[in-house]
């Protein structure tokens, strides 16, 4: 399994390489476990029952594969200066998630060409539009594969930060040593101060006990009115430009 994450690093980085983007990117990361990881059918009960297991997106799935595109420092710095959202931080949603649609896409051929089964769902909008729970969560797969742990925002912090995107995809390859689990870098997890995603959070949503995530995708869709030119861009982030949005 160390040569298929070898193989869909090098595709990530010429994938992006081979596309013309505007969004900068630091080196990918890549993680791993079993499709059989009794982590993923307790998704049922930490996300919500609807979540798909490995075997519902690839019937003789063994293996899943989680990959982190972390932005640059640039991003991050545009986005948490500027008053409202960044106009570079909706670009950079844009250009990813088709970026994340291309790169699974040439995985699978890739993959396909040796006989090799791979499946995947899309980067985002694949959840229930009234609940907003998505029926395969890239960052909670990203957590069982090793990339990271949430933090108080509620996103998945890797050891480059949590400011990027998230694919996963299925594979019927057989692995031999799944991922461990990543440590905890946010500092309110650790018993540290902090809580910058809280009083970044220009709504509300997002409080030290949980999030709102109706009043969150509240904002999202107006930024989406505000920036919809440029194509479907509900985002804001602006609770991951604190001290673990990039980490070195
Ligand atoms: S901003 Fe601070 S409290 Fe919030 S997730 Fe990051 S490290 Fe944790
Ligand atoms: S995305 Fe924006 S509105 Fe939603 S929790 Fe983060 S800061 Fe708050």
């Amino acid at each position: 399994m160390i040569i298929v994450k070898e193989t869909i690093r090098t595709i990530i980085k010429d994938t992006i390489a081979q596309t013309n983007l505007t969004t900068a990117y630091r080196a990918p990361l890549v993680g791993v476990a079993s499709a059989f990881d009794p982590r993923f059918a307790e998704l049922k009960e930490i996300v919500d029952p609807t979540h798909l297991l490995p075997t519902d997106l690839l019937p003789d799935a063994r293996s899943v594969v989680a990959f982190f595109l972390p932005f640059s420092r640039a991003v991050a710095e545009i986005n948490r200066r500027h008053p409202y959202v960044a106009r570079e931080w909706a670009v950079a949603y844009v250009e990813t998630n088709q970026l994340i649609r291309d790169i699974c896409a040439n995985i699978t051929s890739h993959f396909g060409d040796q006989g090799v089964h791979v499946a995947y769902e899309q980067p985002t909008h694949n959840f229930d539009a009234e609940k907003l729970v998505s029926f395969w969560s890239h960052k909670h797969v990203a957590r069982i594969c090793g990339l990271g742990q949430f933090g108080l925002h509620h996103m998945l912090i890797t050891k480059s930060g949590c400011l990027g995107r998230l694919g996963s995809l299925a594979l019927n390859t057989p692995i031999d040593h799944p991922d461990p689990p990543a440590p905890q870098l946010c500092l309110v997890r650790q018993g540290k101060n902090c809580s910058h995603c809280v009083r970044s959070c220009p709504t509300g949503a997002l409080t030290a006990s949980g999030l709102d995530r109706q009043l969150c995708y509240k904002r999202l869709l107006e930024v989406n009115d505000h920036y919809g030119i440029i194509g479907l861009c509900d985002v804001c982030g602006k609770c991951t430009t604190g001290p673990c949005a990039v980490i070195d």
